[in-house]
């Protein structure tokens, strides 16, 4: 079986902070429009909550309680169950069900417990903080060999470990 490897939506949720250049840009407006929805600072204040828990399970801070606080509450705040129902490829696959009339409320539940199972469940020892230059993204180590957020900053520390080889050779 083969598995693909997705981006768990809570990180995908943290990454909407992006530095491009030395430059650090909040994305989430733009995510949410890409998903449909509006933001009334809830989102906001669920993913810069959800940022911090992650900087603090790279080792970058403490664990701050407020920021629990938000993860938790917005957790909390729409009834939701498993269900089992068959996926795209025909094998049966759990989804989560729920049903309420605040959508907001449920997009925001779905992603505070994503990152409730992550900060919490059996991958939170490969949760990484990208240590590629200037990058302020996370992720999932899902492989052995994976030491970036994307493409892109592997992309420039091998173009950084190529110039420093480089000038050492020539100096
Ligand atoms: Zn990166």
């Amino acid at each position: 079986m083969t598995t693909t490897q997705s981006t768990p939506p809570a990180i995908e949720f943290a990454n909407t902070v992006v530095a491009n250049r030395g430059r650090v840009r909040d994305g989430l407006d733009d995510w949410l429009a890409r998903n449909g929805l509006v933001d009334g600072g809830q989102f906001h204040q669920l993913r810069d909550a959800v940022r911090a828990l992650l900087a603090a399970a790279t080792g970058d801070s403490p664990f701050a309680a407020t920021d629990l606080a938000v993860v938790n509450a917005a957790s909390a705040a729409a009834p939701c169950w498993p269900v089992l129902a068959p996926a795209a490829n025909g094998e049966l696959a759990v989804h989560e069900e729920s049903a309420g009339p605040d959508h907001t409320a449920e997009q925001l539940a779905a992603l505070a417990r994503d990152a409730v199972r992550l900060l919490g469940g059996p991958h939170r020892p490969d949760l990484r903080a990208c240590q590629g230059p200037g990058c302020v993204q996370f992720f999932l180590k899902d492989h052995p060999r994976r030491e970036w957020c994307g493409p892109s900053c592997g992309n420039r520390a091998r173009a950084a470990r190529h110039y420093a080889r480089h000038r050492e050779q020539t100096a």
